[in-house]
């Protein structure tokens, strides 16, 4: 390489170094440069200090709170770093160096970008031990009652997020949605803040004046308490303040002392802390743990973004609009009348109703078809009956309208059996007038001519008491009768038609055979009738030889039977069918009525009837009627 050539590749390396530095000069001046990046990745350290434990309610909620909150919303990785002040639950002052010289011996030369302390015993301990610990680390003191925080030692380094206890208000809250309270009972533990607290409230209640007494547990071991609520007088409530630590010493983290004494007290359980709402208190109003959550998140990640904790300024927490816990209502009968105004009401269980709802509509469906079906089956039911009803009153009208008819045929039967009696009387009265003009009087045989006139009167009375009976318009009436005997006498209204018509009329009943049925009988006399008219007419119209028309009587499975039999031409067999049938009828004035008529009585008496033609001619119908027991 030649010298000129050597120094012109010399100076164009020297060039790219050059820009190569006025480049890395610009990246890191432009606030890129590694040591930024890290900066931006590098995690928070929050050191987060309990009072009694990470598990102890009520603070462990509003801390899993607070570290949810910080968690989402932080712009760092976080890097929480919790330790637990155990001394709180001593019942007594306990040591605090080793736990001091602990945290020292992590935190000495590396202290934490922010201290957060949690409930009031935590805030104590780095109010008392910043100097020592973290002069310079920002501190949060949060979930702490106001009256617990050491205003005088705060620094420009502190900010706090505080809660207010108001026990006057939540005994208030008591007395509304139980009225007729005469007496709170205190639940409360026996360590330092526990003391503490009782001191407080038994100072804040003298407000209340005589309104309600007091009873307070802050001296009893728990399973004394226990027993007590288990048999507490009317009119009382339980209030559950704090139970850390009882007076035996026994420490109570979760809510298993709570769930303790809610399965035995007789009385309803209040309390302001959310913590316990929904785990057997009645509720009213509580510091809301999502509030309180948020605020301290808020306060931390302003003061881990550079602003001056003095500055970060949180008005203290009240408690938020009144909650109740619904099933607890409904177990101490409190009425949702009494709660105040603005509260909300948790926990409801869903009614029959809700939790059922497209199971019990479709029952309701079911039924309401169903009923409606019914319903109409039951007016179809009830349109049948009274057809039923009506046509039988039709073929009750009909039955005398054709009894009038039948004894319109027997007008010159009846007018025969009436003239001959009332023939005799007249010969034997003339006799009589004529013996009394006479001289010798025989009053022997003038007695016998009027026994004679009246035999034949009591002959006519009778025909005419027959008549009337067959045409009485009378209502079916049920009678205990003897058939022979209700035959016999239909048969005598047309012996003489029968006679007439040069037919003989037969009558066959075994004599020692009695024959009883529960009926009408002017209804069934109808019915031996009109068989027998029917039988007279087909003789009448056909050629046989032999006219005759049998009326047989028997017994047959503990049937009544009546058998009307004649000789004339008989049924056609296509007829036997619709013989009884209304308007069948096969004559040319017929009306088609009388069998209608037959099997409506029949039937009505519980009996059958039925038509055949007989071996040797003729027709043949059988009534049956069932034999009264
Ligand atoms: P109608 O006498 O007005 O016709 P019925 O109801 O009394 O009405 O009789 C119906 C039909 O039954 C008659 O038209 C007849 O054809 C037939 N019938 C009834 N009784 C006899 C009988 N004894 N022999 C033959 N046919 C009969």
């Amino acid at each position: 390489m030649s010298r000129r050539n050597f120094i012109a590749s010399t100076k164009r390396k020297v060039a790219k170094v050059a820009l190569l530095c006025l480049g890395l000069a610009l990246w890191w001046a432009a606030g890129i440069g590694p040591a930024h990046a890290d900066e931006r990745r590098a995690p928070k350290r929050v050191l987060l200090l309990h009072s009694f434990g990470r598990d102890f309610l009520p603070w462990s909620e509003y801390a899993r709170n607070i570290k949810m909150n910080l968690e989402q919303r932080s712009p760092w990785p976080l890097d929480i770093q919790e330790h637990t002040l155990l001394t709180a639950r001593f019942t007594g002052p306990g040591p605090e160096g080793p736990f001091v010289e602990y945290l020292r011996s992590i935190y000495q030369g590396r202290p934490p970008d922010i201290v957060m302390s949690i409930g009031g015993p935590a805030a104590g301990f780095v109010q008392k031990h910043r100097t020592d610990l973290f002069p310079n680390a920002p501190m949060v003191l949060t979930t702490v009652e106001e009256r617990l925080i050491d205003r005088a030692s705060l620094t420009e380094q502190d900010t706090v997020v505080s809660v207010r206890n108001d026990f006057v208000a939540a005994f208030r809250n008591v007395l509304q949605v139980l009225p007729d309270t005469r007496t709170i009972a205190l639940v409360i533990g026996a360590s330092e803040l526990e003391k503490f607290w009782l001191d407080e409230v038994k100072k804040d209640v003298e407000t209340l004046g005589n309104r309600v007494s007091f009873v307070w547990y802050g001296d009893l071991p728990f399973d004394e308490i226990l027993k007590r609520a288990s048999a507490l007088p009317p009119h009382t409530v339980l209030f559950w303040g704090l139970m850390s630590v009882d007076a035996a010493g026994v420490v109570h983290d979760g809510d298993r002392a709570l769930q303790r004494l809610r399965a035995v007290a007789n009385a309803p359980i209040f309390c302001f802390e959310e913590s316990f709402f929904g785990r057997h208190i009645v509720g009213g109003p509580m510091h809301s743990i999502p509030e309180l959550g948020e605020k301290t998140a808020d306060a931390a990640l302003r003061i881990l973004g550079g602003e001056k904790p003095a500055d970060v300024k949180i008005e203290p927490i009240v408690y938020a609009a009144p909650k109740y816990d619904w099933r607890e209502l409904q177990r101490w009968g409190i009425s949702e009348s009494n709660l105040p105004e603005g509260s909300e009401v948790l926990f409801r269980e869903p009614g029959i109703w809700e939790e059922y709802r497209w199971q019990l509509a479709l029952i309701a469906a079911v039924i309401l078809i169903q009923a409606g079906l019914i319903s109409g089956l039951l007016h179809e039911r009830r349109g049948r009956r009274l057809a039923e009803v009506e046509s039988r009153q039709r073929l009750a009208e009909l039955a005398h309208v054709n009894r009038y008819a039948a004894v319109g045929e027997l007008t010159a039967s009846i007018a025969h059996e009436l003239n001959q009696p009332l023939g005799s009387i007249l010969t034997n009265a003339e006799t009589a007038e004529l013996m009394l003009k006479g001289t010798a009087l025989d009053l022997a045989e003038i007695g016998e001519i009027l026994a004679d006139i009246r035999r034949d009167d009591q002959r006519a009375g009778e025909v005419i008491r027959r008549l009337r009976s067959v045409l009485k318009k009378a209502p079916f009436e049920i009678k205990d009768i003897e058939l022979k005997e209700t035959v016999r006498e239909a048969i005598g209204l047309v012996g003489d038609v029968a006679a007439r018509r040069n037919i003989v009329l037969g009558f066959y009943a075994p004599p020692e055979m009695e024959l009883h049925v529960k009926g009408d009988p002017v209804q069934l006399q109808q019915v031996v009738l009109n068989l027998i008219l029917n039988a007279l007419e087909a003789i009448s119209e056909s050629k046989a030889g032999k006219r005759e028309v049998s009326v047989t009587m028997g017994r047959s499975a503990g049937a009544a039977e009546i058998r009307v039999g004649d000789t004339g031409p008989g049924i056609a067999i296509a007829d036997l069918k619709t013989i009884f049938e209304p308007f069948f009828t096969t004559k040319p004035e017929g009306m088609g009525m009388g069998l209608a008529i037959v099997r409506t009585i029949v039937e009505a008496h519980h009996g059958t009837i039925s038509a055949e033609n007989q071996p040797f001619g003729g027709a043949l119908f059988t009534v049956r009627l069932p034999i009264a027991s």
